[in-house]
């Protein structure tokens, strides 16, 4: 009998030319397809003809398909045999619960192998022209959730004094509390900010603005999940032509 496996692989931030050439060899490789919303569709063309495709994910929440379900039908998969390619946005280490599925996997005795990918942390401040980690800018980048199940905030006070660029994902519901505690934490008000939403698409919308005006600007462009939050002097950068360009050029 065949030999299951699992593949965590990341998907990229949206463009569907984003993706690696791993991953796009471990998707032909693939009897059955798990992916999450995110998922740019584009992507699952290089599945092989006949591979099943399930979608398993439903975005920016605690309530999705139950994590336990996804991480029980994997493993029952590859007992049987089947090689599985669990496709998540992203890169499957970054807020994605790869490390969760990574860690059930090996219990269980079932081979896996991670494809990372471009997280939209990264690839969606570069559509931007965001260069987070700017030389003389920025000593370092910070990668924060501003959405947790438990409620739990970073320490917003640290990073408010860590010369970090500050990258906040699933931040939009949150974005009042956010910019509040990073100024009751001492961070000046005109410190450059943006919001990028389906960055890297053909939809990629963003807003170019202060720390202080960033929730009113949100607000008024209508921007919303799944959107990227960058704060830091590096944003003054931000190539406003050239962002627009390239999220034209993404499929
Ligand atoms: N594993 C993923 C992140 C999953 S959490 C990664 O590495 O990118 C989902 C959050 O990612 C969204 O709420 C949003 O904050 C961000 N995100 C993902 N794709 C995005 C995109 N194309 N544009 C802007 N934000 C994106």
């Amino acid at each position: 009998m065949k030999r299951g496996k699992v593949y965590l692989i990341g998907a990229g931030p949206g463009d569907p030319e984003l993706v690696t050439l791993k991953a796009v060899r471990a998707l032909g490789a693939a009897d059955i397809v798990l992916h999450d919303d995110l998922v740019n569709p584009a992507i699952l063309a290089h599945a092989r003809p006949g591979a099943r495709i399930v979608s398993v994910g439903k975005r920016g929440g605690c309530r999705s398909t139950p994590q336990a379900f996804i991480e029980r039908l994997m493993v029952r998969l590859a007992r049987r045999g089947s090689v599985v390619a669990r496709l998540k946005g992203g890169d499957p280490f970054v807020f994605g619960r790869g490390g969760e599925e990574l860690a059930r996997l090996r219990a269980a005795g079932v081979e896996c192998e991670v494809v990372s990918g471009v997280t939209a942390g990264i690839g969606v401040p570069a559509a931007a022209g965001i260069p987070v980690t700017h030389r003389g800018l920025a000593r370092g980048v910070a990668f924060v959730t501003g959405h947790t199940c438990e409620g739990a905030a970073p320490d917003w006070s640290a990073l408010a004094r860590s010369g970090l660029t500050i990258v906040v994902y699933m931040g939009i519901a949150t974005l009042g509390e956010i910019v509040a505690g990073l100024r009751a934490s001492g961070m000046a008000s005109d410190t450059p900010a943006a919001a990028i939403q389906h960055g890297t698409t053909s939809r990629q919308q963003q807003v170019i603005t202060t720390l202080a005006d960033l929730p009113a600007a949100v607000a008024a462009a209508e921007l919303a999940s799944p959107a990227i939050l960058v704060i830091g002097e590096v944003v003054g950068l931000a190539d406003l032509a050239g962002a627009a360009a390239a999220g034209r050029a993404a499929a």
